[in-house]
């Protein structure tokens, strides 16, 4: 029997590639012009606002490269040349706060380190303006508190840079769990790492201050959301343990962490994440059969099979497909597909992992 994708799904993308057509005629299009597209500013230019959210701009249907705030004054004309940014929509981390005053700008996009996620999604909430915060949300569940009481009180919405959940190969595998088209998933293994080279272990990423902690807040996230995610349900318990090849390398945060997670329906997920290792899977065993996604969780070259075969989906660039949602769900006042609530059940199965590993024990989540 060769895999079939939900007939659904195959209404759905036939709708959704009558719309593209319907959309591309000339007449059709001069009905959303450009100005019409909502203005997104960059907070932070590094590695992933310039490697991956400013080129998907170029591509979004519904939002687009407004602003950017940069407290490093060379990467302004930079910026401004690459992608004609008026100098008006170019700020700083000191007059951040005027951005309040600038209707260029709907939503801001806080790209910086963990430890600043929650001064910048406030300060961007107190500005009138909607947000995404990148992952992990924040460094506590107490942080994700605030940051989810600050936009609801600026009655602005909050949404977590979680692409996954808007990339087809993921997408099959959360219908798959939670339909239980193979029955109730009863295991999942799963493991997402790369290996962090160098002996310079200055960067942010490698300060539990600055990070919140090591591999697990950084990649472990998407291990956590991913089971959450393909089971439908919140873990009960977590237990953990560490491992460190080198520790006078990663003095502060942990190098590779295996936990286990017991889910309501039964399943137990187990789980790795490290820096010390290659790797990017997600499966998922059920009576009538398995399904996973190897490489799971990167931007590009997912790939996934069943006990049936393949998955044929397509390639896509997630954080167009996550921007242009956010964009959509802010027109139309809907809740965003992951709000910061969704961040908040990740950091809240995280700091169990991390009670674990500081008990021996199992920690209820
Ligand atoms: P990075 O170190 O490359 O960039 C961080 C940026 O923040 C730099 O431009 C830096 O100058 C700026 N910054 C401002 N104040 C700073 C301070 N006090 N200390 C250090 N840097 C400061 O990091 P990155 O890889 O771009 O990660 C940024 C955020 O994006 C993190 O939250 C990270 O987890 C997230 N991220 C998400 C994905 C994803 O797939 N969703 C991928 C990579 C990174």
């Amino acid at each position: 029997m060769t895999y079939q994708p939900s007939r659904r799904r195959f209404v759905r993308n036939l709708s959704l590639g009558l719309g593209g057509a319907l959309l591309s005629h000339p007449l059709l299009a001069a009905c959303s012009p450009r100005e019409k597209k909502l203005g997104i500013a960059l907070v932070g230019l590094g590695s992933y606002a310039g490697g991956q959210l400013a080129p998907a701009l170029q591509e979004t249907k519904n939002c687009y490269l407004a602003g950017i705030v940069t407290g490093t004054p060379a990467k302004e004309k930079i910026w401004a040349d690459k992608y004609n940014i008026p100098q008006k929509n170019i700020y700083n981390y000191q007059d951040f706060d005027s951005i309040a005053d600038n209707p260029d700008i709907d939503i801001v996009y806080v790209v910086l380190p963990v430890f600043l996620h929650k001064e910048y999604t406030i300060r961007a909430a107190k500005a009138g303006k909607h947000v995404i915060c990148e992952k992990p949300m924040a460094l506590s569940v107490a942080e994700c508190d605030e940051m989810i009481s600050a936009c609801k009180q600026a009655n602005r919405l909050l949404s977590i840079g979680y692409r996954l959940h808007f990339e087809p190969f993921n997408k099959e595998m959360m219908r798959l769990g939670q339909q239980k088209v193979y029955g109730p998933v009863t295991a999942i293994h799963s493991s997402n790492g790369f290996v962090y080279g160098g002996t310079d272990n200055s960067a942010w990423r490698l300060k539990k201050k600055l990070a919140g902690g090591g591999p697990l807040m950084d990649m472990g996230v998407y291990v956590v959301q991913g089971a959450r995610y393909v089971t439908g349900e919140e873990p009960l318990w977590v237990k953990a343990r560490q491992e460190k090849t080198r520790p006078e390398f990663f003095t502060e945060v942990e190098e590779t962490v295996y936990w286990q997670m017991a889910f309501p329906g039964g399943c137990i997920a187990n789980c790795k994440t490290s820096y010390n290792e290659n790797a990017s899977i997600l499966h998922a065993d059920a009576p009538k059969g398995w399904f996973e996604i190897s490489p799971a969780y990167g931007y590009g070259g997912l790939a996934g099979k069943t006990s049936q075969g393949p998955m044929p989906f397509p390639h896509i660039t997630q954080q167009a497909a996550q921007m242009d949602a956010f964009a959509t769900a802010v027109r139309t006042s809907t809740p965003s597909i992951v709000p910061g609530e969704e961040g908040r059940k990740d950091m809240k199965v995280i700091e169990a992992i991390y009670r674990s590993l500081d008990s021996g024990q199992q920690e209820k989540v």
